[in-house]
């Protein structure tokens, strides 16, 4: 960490090269909003709508939704703001849309899944997000969790579409998405990696569990060759694919997931400033560097020591 990174000034984020890297905040609810701006959030790059819902035992009304929104939506002005619709399911759960009796909820009727089953709940948030939208000046995206298929892809953008939302993702965070990211973002607007189920569900080690916590590693080569799969469909689709993982507050995974094809990274606003500093040490060519160098590791750890070798050598 430095101890200048906190005190410099909130530019936007961008590489030595000055490739523009945007740096948004993760929120789980709009009372952060005022401090994510403070310390240099460019905009949201993921809101995670259930955690304003956790407690709750009825869906939330279009009017509950339409007031949060709002209030997250008006302190972005001309800014992006990219919405998740309700994830719910195992760590996540939600009583109004899960079924709590499932043996596995990692890989059970959860996220976009969930919502399907109760379609009427999806489109009560799109009403809500899109009556926000239209009252505030905010760059509204949205995208949906746990999506595993081109046909659901196809599903949520068509149905985001009906409510007028103008630009319709999903998330990677299922190894089958990243594997088909060339065909998902023919049809999605965006992409945006979530490394936290992505390396759940790449190492098939539960993200809480404490006895195989050294298998929920990001800097794994085999999550990396996912991201690298995503950010490449990215360009070939000219996409933008975002990052919205804890990894893209770790500075040097940052400088790799951006070599790999990331376009921006959002994360915790407490380590923006972090980030930041570190990106402006690299360009995008020392960027591509240092991720071949992660890529071409057997394990995380060595992935971590080859990044931090090939950074030494281009900063
Ligand atoms: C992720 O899975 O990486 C992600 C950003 O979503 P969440 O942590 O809310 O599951
Ligand atoms: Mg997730």
């Amino acid at each position: 960490a430095r101890a200048d990174a906190a005190s410099a000034p909130r530019t936007p984020g961008a590489l030595a090269d000055g490739t523009a890297v945007p740096l948004l905040a993760n929120l789980g609810n709009a009372d952060g909003a005022e401090e994510a701006v403070a310390l240099g959030a460019e905009g949201v790059g993921l809101f995670r709508t259930e955690f304003l819902f956790l407690s709750a035992n009825q869906a939330p009304t279009v009017a509950q939704q339409r007031e949060a929104y709002t209030k997250l939506l008006q302190a972005f002005p001309g800014k992006k703001v990219v919405v998740r619709a309700l994830d719910a399911g195992a760590d996540k759960p939600l009583a109004f849309l899960n079924d709590a009796h499932e043996e596995n909820p990692a890989l059970g009727l959860r996220g976009l899944r969930a919502l399907r089953a109760s379609e009427d709940i999806l489109r009560e948030q799109l009403t809500a997000l899109a009556e926000a939208d239209a009252a505030t000046e905010a760059d509204l995206w949205v995208m949906a969790p746990m999506v595993a298929t081109v046909e659901e892809t196809e599903y949520f953008v068509t149905l985001a579409r009906e409510y007028d939302i103008k630009t319709a993702g999903v998330m990677v965070e299922v190894p089958s998405s990243a594997l088909l990211a060339d065909r998902i973002l023919a049809h999605a607007d965006f992409a945006s990696i979530g490394t936290n189920d992505l390396t759940q569900y790449t190492m098939a080690a539960d993200r809480l569990l404490g006895s195989v916590a050294s298998f929920q590693d990001p800097w794994h080569p085999a999550v990396l060759r996912l991201v690298k799969a995503t950010g490449d469909a990215g360009r070939t689709n000219g996409k933008p694919v975002g990052i919205c993982g804890e990894a893209a507050a770790d500075p040097l995974l940052a400088v790799v997931l951006v070599g790999l094809g990331a376009t921006s990274l959002s994360m915790a606003p407490t380590a923006l400033a972090d980030v930041r500093a570190t990106l402006l040490d690299h360009t995008l060519d020392d960027a591509s560097r240092i991720a071949e160098a992660a890529l071409a590791a057997d394990d995380a750890a060595s992935a971590r020591v080859a990044a931090q070798e090939a950074a030494a050598r281009t900063k």
